[in-house]
């Protein structure tokens, strides 16, 4: 009998289950599908490589980049193109305006940039100028995203800029999404500095400081042959054995100091450990009979649906320039899509060099039933959209649309108290963990670094329970 199972095969469950391999501790991994990787999934075929889910990471916290290193795939690494600024557009009456150079998603890091652009009107700087005078707030405790962007750079800033961008990242509404779960880099710097321009200015002083020397390091990376090489590479290190693929958990109960864990084909498994890596809401079924209190919590992290279309065209065939990573698109604007990357331009090897690929945003917290079409209309309104922004009419050779229903977590405003109750509620459960995208980030590395803080806290209760581990094939108890 495995000693910990770990559910839901997606990054954060195969982070926690190498993680536990490494560290020689017994575990099974069970996963729904038939494919490990969950919303990482790459498609690759005609000479395109497509990502269906997440394209890149950031690297800045250090966990996905570390474990590609370890993996073996250090030299497959790449960072996004730079290319010639701006590398964002943004759409605004119709027309795609270059993003102000050195504007970090809310806060400029260069004045002469913003004072040019034709994206913000002139009271609109004037209101972002006004920010370096504006104290600390010291009342809200947490504050959305669109209350702490307007009170600090300006209604306009955050509809054209702000909005778009940060909300865009959690496929969010800005009013909703706390700052402080979301982008907490902006209430430290409030905190530190009192004002996000002179404090984005003194980081920019100190970055160039360090990097005086070298190559200007990117902001977003992945893998040469696509992001599932990373899944992929996890997944030939586990002991096959230890993964059982096309298995549901359908609850997990007590069993006098271990847990019961009942599967869709009507066998259960009993072990000491469960690490849950399954949606919160999926969680909260899973243990809604043995922890009802935890299960109505987890039911109260919000999911939203989005959908990516991917569209090649002949590079012939495109007359606008694409010399940048993209735009995106402000809800004033009306659009059916969001944002679209121009992926070919921002990294290598996404498509042959006689074509271009294109990714667009379909959904999110104020279109979820765009994001739930049928494959065909969703490529349909991609196509729609991109003729009337940026006026392609060509007919793709290439279209795939990759639907994401109740997939993007939100981390509202009370996120980070909410998570807090459902620790406390997880605390009384000894060998229950959580781990994953919907409590204390959703990119790559913090779903990484879920798994392997989980697995860290797992091991020592491991081994002083039993030393001698065994890796056979679990065994299944008939209910
Ligand atoms: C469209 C999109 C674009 C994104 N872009 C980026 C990006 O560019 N960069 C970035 O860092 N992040 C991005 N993200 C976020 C990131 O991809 C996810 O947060 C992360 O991959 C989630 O990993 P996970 O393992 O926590 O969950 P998942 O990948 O959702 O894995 C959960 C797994 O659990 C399985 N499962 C579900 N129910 C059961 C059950 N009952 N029994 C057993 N197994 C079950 C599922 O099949 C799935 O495989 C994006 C997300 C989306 C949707």
């Amino acid at each position: 009998m495995p000693k910990t199972i770990v559910i839901g095969g997606g990054i954060s469950g195969l982070a926690a289950a190498y993680a536990l391999q490494k560290s020689e501790a017994d575990y099974l991994l069970i996963e729904a599908s038939d494919h490990l990787g969950g919303k990482i999934v790459t498609y690759a075929g005609e000479g395109f490589l497509i990502e269906g889910g997440p394209d890149s990471f950031l690297t800045q916290k250090r966990a996905a980049l570390d474990l590609c290193r370890e993996l073996g795939l250090g030299d497959q690494l790449i960072g996004s193109n730079h290319t010639a600024t701006p590398s964002t557009y943004v759409l605004s009456k119709g027309k795609l305006h270059p993003m102000p150079e050195g504007m970090m998603l809310m806060a400029p890091t260069m004045i002469l940039p913003i004072l040019r652009s034709e994206l913000i009107s002139w009271p609109g700087k004037l209101r972002m100028g006004l920010e370096i005078f504006i104290g600390r707030n010291t009342t809200v405790a947490d504050e959305s995203l669109g209350s702490f962007v307007r009170r600090r750079m300006g209604s306009e800033l955050l509809a054209k800029i702000a909005g778009p961008l940060m909300a865009g990242i959690h496929a969010g509404d800005p009013e909703a999404l706390s700052l402080r779960s979301t982008f907490p880099m902006f209430t430290d710097m409030e905190k530190t500095h009192r004002s996000l321009v002179l404090g984005m200015m003194k980081r920019k002083k100190a970055q160039a400081a360090q990097l005086t020397t070298g190559p200007r390091p990117s902001m977003f990376t992945t893998l040469s042959g696509g992001l599932q090489q990373l899944p992929n590479a996890i997944a030939a290190r586990l002991n096959p054995q230890q993964v059982k693929l096309n298995t549901r958990v359908q609850s997990v109960a007590a069993a006098g100091g271990q847990y019961r864990i009942s599967l869709a084909d009507g066998t259960s498994l009993i072990a000491d450990n469960v690490v849950f890596t399954t949606p919160a809401y999926v969680t909260a079924e899973i243990l809604q009979q043995l922890t009802p209190a935890l299960a109505e919590k987890l039911r109260r992290i919000r999911y939203v649906s989005t959908s990516t279309v991917s569209l090649a065209f002949r590079r012939s065939e495109i007359t606008c320039d694409l010399n940048g990573f993209g735009f995106i698109v402000p809800a004033a604007e009306g659009r059916k899509i969001n944002a679209c990357s121009w992926s070919s331009t921002k990294f290598s090897h996404r498509a042959p060099d006689d074509f271009v690929l294109m990714r667009v945003f379909i959904g999110g917290a104020f279109a979820e039933d765009l994001a739930e079409q049928d494959e065909a209309t969703l490529i349909d309104i991609a196509r729609n959209e991109l003729r009337d922004i940026m006026g392609i009419t060509a007919t793709p050779v290439l279209a795939r649309a990759y639907r994401w229903t109740k997939s993007n977590p939100q981390y509202n405003v009370g996120h980070g108290a909410l998570i807090k109750e459902i620790d406390q509620l997880v605390s009384a459960h000894p060998g229950l963990y959580l781990a994953g995208a919907a409590y204390r980030g959703s990119g790559i590395p913090d779903c990484i670094q879920s798994g392997v803080d989980t697995a860290a806290k797992i091991v020592p209760r491991q081994t002083s329970s039993n030393p001698a581990i065994s890796h056979a094939a679990p065994a299944f108890v008939a209910t």
